[in-house]
């Protein structure tokens, strides 16, 4: 007889199609990582032709760690992280690093050097799955609609979905949520409007918290941030990326991209902290700016998949759906997102993480949601107190020159 669905006797399915929807970074790293394991047919869905994204990102080092100590190396992360996960659950999830493949690993330790465009990391790992000596992938250009997606899945089936933070899944993993708006199965934290301004600087720059403060003195409304190690020297231009502030309405009259002299004949304010900010650089490193700023409106926001699995649907969803009977995931920016951290690596664990359970082929599928539910959830609460931790810094940083101001922002006890 069939198992029921929800049964838990259920096994990890063998023998269908992995579908992953969505080739950006984590997609793809998951695709990489099935298609070096025995037994996986993969089929990998994509709707843009071309990866174009030039942004520089930066890999988190614990990416690579090959010790629990190296792991939790970063000071506050690691605080973090020693809190949330045992000791045990740490060394499982580096003895899964041990056994990626070198071709994989050598990509990996080379992005966490440091930064590199978001686009390389795309093209390489899509590359390395074309050049692979194995046709366990088949690769589909196409936009993949929410019918089409639940539509794919044949029993035996795994639907994955990596669409990234506007996740075409995300609201439809609880029976009945699809249709709500905001959905049912987000919750999210707005922390700021903000702008994001990059720009490229001829000369070495280096920022760190003393540099930030004076570099902003006489900025009393608009401060330029630079993020969390967000500046980088790539030999011949620094690039330096760092958020701005702004309130709603601000936000409503910025247009989603624009330049400095869109920002200096629009929002004056702002363009003369940045200008205020640069001059400072230029006096310390006698550099001069490269091309303009590029802004970019961004509502920055927390949220996470209150569900990243398909167990709800299992539990109590009409048994004919197939969300019932085939388990579905959500991984990278789909399931977790945050604006300070880095959510590329944050996506890479996922990717890990799941492989490592989807090899687990004695694994029954109702210990498979959960085991995957608890980690998102550890995540979750790494990312959580290390975003409201910096966002606390910032609000601060913002009024440091208004001693009462400061004072309104520090709950002590
Ligand atoms: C300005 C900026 C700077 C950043 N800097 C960093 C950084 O330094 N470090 C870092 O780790 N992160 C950084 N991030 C975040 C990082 O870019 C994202 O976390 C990462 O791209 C998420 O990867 P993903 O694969 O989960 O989703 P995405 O990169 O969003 O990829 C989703 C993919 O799914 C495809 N897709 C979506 N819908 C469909 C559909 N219906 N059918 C078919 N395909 C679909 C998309 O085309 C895309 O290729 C930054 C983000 C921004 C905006």
């Amino acid at each position: 007889m069939p198992p029921q669905s929800g049964s838990t006797s259920e096994l990890v399915p063998c023998g269908g199609t992995v579908h992953i929807v969505g080739a950006g970074p984590v997609g793809l790293m998951l695709t990489a990582l099935l298609q070096s394991m025995e037994g996986f047919s993969v089929r990998l869905y994509e709707k843009r032709h071309e990866y174009t994204r030039t942004r520089m990102v930066q890999l988190a080092p614990y990416l690579v760690a090959d010790s629990v100590e190296s792991y939790r190396a970063d000071r506050i992360d690691g605080d973090n992280v020693e809190a949330v996960f045992d000791p045990r659950e740490l060394e499982d999830g580096l003895a899964f690093r041990q056994s990626i493949p070198a071709d994989l690993m050598d990509l990996l330790r080379e992005w966490a050097q440091g930064f590199c465009p978001l686009n390389a990391i795309e093209r390489s790992v899509s590359d390395l799955i074309d050049d692979r000596d194995t046709s366990s992938v088949e690769r589909r250009t196409a936009v993949v609609t929410t019918e089409e997606a639940i539509g794919l899945l044949e029993p035996e089936d795994i639907l994955i979905d990596c669409t990234g933070c506007k996740s075409l899944l995300r609201d439809h993993l609880v029976p009945g949520g699809g249709d709500v708006v905001p959905g049912p199965n987000t919750f999210e934290i707005r922390l700021e409007y903000a702008l994001v301004i990059t720009f490229l600087y001829g000369q070495t720059y280096e920022c760190n918290e003393y540099c930030k403060y004076y570099k902003n003195v006489g900025n009393v409304n608009y401060k330029f941030i630079p993020a969390v190690h967000r500046t980088y020297y790539d030999g011949a231009v620094s690039h330096v990326t760092g958020i701005v502030n702004i309130t709603p309405e601000d936000y409503a009259a910025v247009p989603p991209r624009c330049d400095g002299e869109w920002l200096r004949g629009n929002f004056p304010g702002v363009a003369r902290s940045m200008d205020r900010f640069i001059d400072k650089v230029k006096q310390e490193t006698n550099g001069e700016i490269v091309g303009d700023l590029e802004v970019v409106r961004i509502p920055l926001s927390l949220y996470r998949a209150r569900n990243a699995t398909s167990r709800r649907w299992r539990e109590g969803g009409p048994a004919d759906h197939p969300f019932a009977t085939s388990p579905v995931f959500l991984a990278g920016d789909s399931a977790i997102g945050s604006p300070y951290f880095q959510s590329i690596s944050l996506g890479f664990e996922c990717a890990m993480f799941l492989a490592g359970l989807l090899a687990q082929r004695d694994l029954p599928i109702r210990d498979l949601l959960d085991r995957y539910e608890m980690f998102m959830y550890k995540q979750w609460l790494r990312v959580y107190m290390r975003s409201k931790m910096i966002k606390h810094n910032k609000d601060v940083f913002e009024c440091v020159d208004d001693r009462f101001a400061v004072l309104d922002k520090l709950h002590i006890y």
